[in-house]
């Protein structure tokens, strides 16, 4: 679904990526943990060019991203990106945050359009909410309006970038249990976060970066059971 080859990003002099390869196949779920700065959300946003890689190479389903830089709103289109900050169009009811993008983008009919953006939000738990605006949810609603929304455009991998990382404590569980049943349901998922229960328990495999490169990865069990890797153990010795 995802490959990455020798992947760098600078900024400037800074080098944030230093030669990232992995892939992630269909179907597959994996969970990407590291200190800050590490550059987790750099990788996440080179795989949508949200942020152009200085070099390596980029294939989704096998199309190179960057010799496609022209097609890239149809690259974009099989990627669902759910950020921390939920970016919700504040002055757009549920509902329309939902059906915007298929609308515009997509063109299709109206009605089926919405008729989907529904079982959209009923998938989400949040038919009640279709007609409300933004500002009436709490943190946990917005999210999993935020991933109706990107489930909208019917993407083929969905990319979380610390999705649960704004929410107050008790808002977690509802978003993280949206995401269980997407895994479930067979979604090819690359999640960063630090929750290390929803890693351990829904992940096929963990990448655990530091420094702008992948450090370690390997099954869940492995990594938090037994890392090999000196800096994977002083991290977990601080999160978990
Ligand atoms: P993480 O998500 O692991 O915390 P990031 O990918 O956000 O790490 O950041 C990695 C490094 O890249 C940090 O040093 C950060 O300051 C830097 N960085 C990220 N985005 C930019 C940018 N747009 N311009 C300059 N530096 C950036
Ligand atoms: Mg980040």
């Amino acid at each position: 679904m995802i490959e990455t080859v020798e992947l760098h990003k600078n900024f400037g002099k800074l080098e944030v990526l230093k030669g990232i390869n992995t892939r992630v196949d269909k179907g597959e779920v994996i969970c990407i943990i590291g200190p800050s700065g590490s550059g987790k959300s750099t990788f996440l946003r080179c795989i949508n060019l949200l942020e152009e890689p200085t070099s390596g190479e980029i294939y989704i389903e096998g199309v190179s991203v960057m010799e496609h830089k022209k097609d890239i709103n149809k690259l974009r289109q099989k990627v669902g990106m759910v950020f921390q900050q939920f970016n919700l169009f504040p002055h757009l009811k549920v509902i329309d945050n939902v059906a915007l993008a298929p609308m515009k983008v997509k063109k299709l009919d109206k009605e089926a359009v919405y008729a989907r953006a529904r079982q959209l939000l009923a998938r989400v738990g949040l038919n009640d909410k279709a007609e409300a605006y933004p500002a009436q949810l709490s943190g946990g609603q917005k999210q999993r309006v935020a991933i109706a929304r990107a489930l909208a455009m019917d993407p083929d991998v969905m990319l979380f970038d610390e999705p649960t990382s704004a929410l107050d404590p008790e808002m977690v569980g509802e978003v993280l249990d949206v995401m269980k049943q997407l895994a479930k349901d067979g979604m090819t998922m690359v999640v960063v976060s630090h929750e290390m229960g929803f890693a351990r328990e829904v992940s096929d495999r963990v990448l655990f970066m530091d420094a702008g490169i992948i450090a370690e990865e390997g099954a869940p069990a492995q990594i938090f059971s037994n890392p090999k890797n000196e800096r994977t153990k002083v991290f977990l010795g601080k999160v978990l």
